[in-house]
């Protein structure tokens, strides 16, 4: 099978019926499997699951009995589905609330649709950032943490391609807890020193013409 991203996948089993329990006969819910791994050492193999969360589901009504008596523990299980196949499988539980941070609820649906529109939205302003040759409205949208980081990285780029030398101080000195982020912010000032024909003096960090041989500001004598 060809390799899907992860929202890829999300996309085709949001759009999938809900399997029904082979316990309880009941819709079961679509789960997000968290990041970690699980006894095998494998992960879960997909990003998205469907589980039953019924707490009347002979499964794991008789699950908590079953495993106090095997095990001495306290946990029961839920019947699990693989998307698209009629696998299924028990998942551990250690209490009612066990797993239910990961359903996939409207609220998360509405939250992800949010989200898309704060991307068009933000794309759509950096689009006019650009015709408009408005660094300072991409400079914000750059270093508003609420904005989604596809936003943030688009900020950057139009950053590089619209700002003057103004911007470089307030690109370098910013921190940014994103990589990727942080990269394009540095690819940006680049780009902002080709267009102008500058670059940052190595001792005092002010921008100055390439061509200079010595800082006007610190009046050190420059590497070529
Ligand atoms: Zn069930
Ligand atoms: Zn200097």
């Amino acid at each position: 099978m060809a390799f899907e991203t992860k929202e890829e996948v999300f996309e085709r089993v949001i759009q999938q019926d809900r399997p029904l329990c082979k316990y309880c006969h009941r819709e079961m819910s679509l789960w997000e499997a968290p990041d970690i791994v699980i006894d095998d050492g494998l992960g879960w193999g997909t990003p998205y699951m469907f589980v039953c969360f019924n707490d009347d589901c002979p499964l794991y009504r008789q699950g908590w009995d079953n495993i106090k008596e095997n095990y001495g523990r306290t946990a029961s299980y839920r019947c699990i589905c693989y998307p698209g196949t009629e696998t299924y499988e028990c998942m551990s539980v250690y209490g009612p609330q066990g797993g239910m941070g990961q359903i996939v609820d409207a609220k998360a649906l509405a939250r992800r649709r949010e989200i898309e529109e704060k991307i068009q939205q933000g794309l759509s302003t950096l689009e006019r950032c650009i015709a408009e040759n408005d660094d300072a409205t991409a400079l914000e949208l750059l270093t508003d943490a609420a904005e989604p980081t596809r936003v943030r990285v688009k900020a950057a780029e139009v950053m590089g391609d619209v700002a003057g030398v103004d911007a470089v101080e307030p690109l370098r000195s910013r921190k940014f807890g994103n990589d990727i982020l942080r990269k394009k912010v540095d690819a940006a000032v680049d780009k902002i020193h080709e267009r102008h024909f500058t670059r940052e003096c190595p001792f005092c960090a002010e921008v100055i013409k390439r061509r200079a041989k010595i800082c006007k500001h610190c009046g050190q004598t420059l590497p070529a």
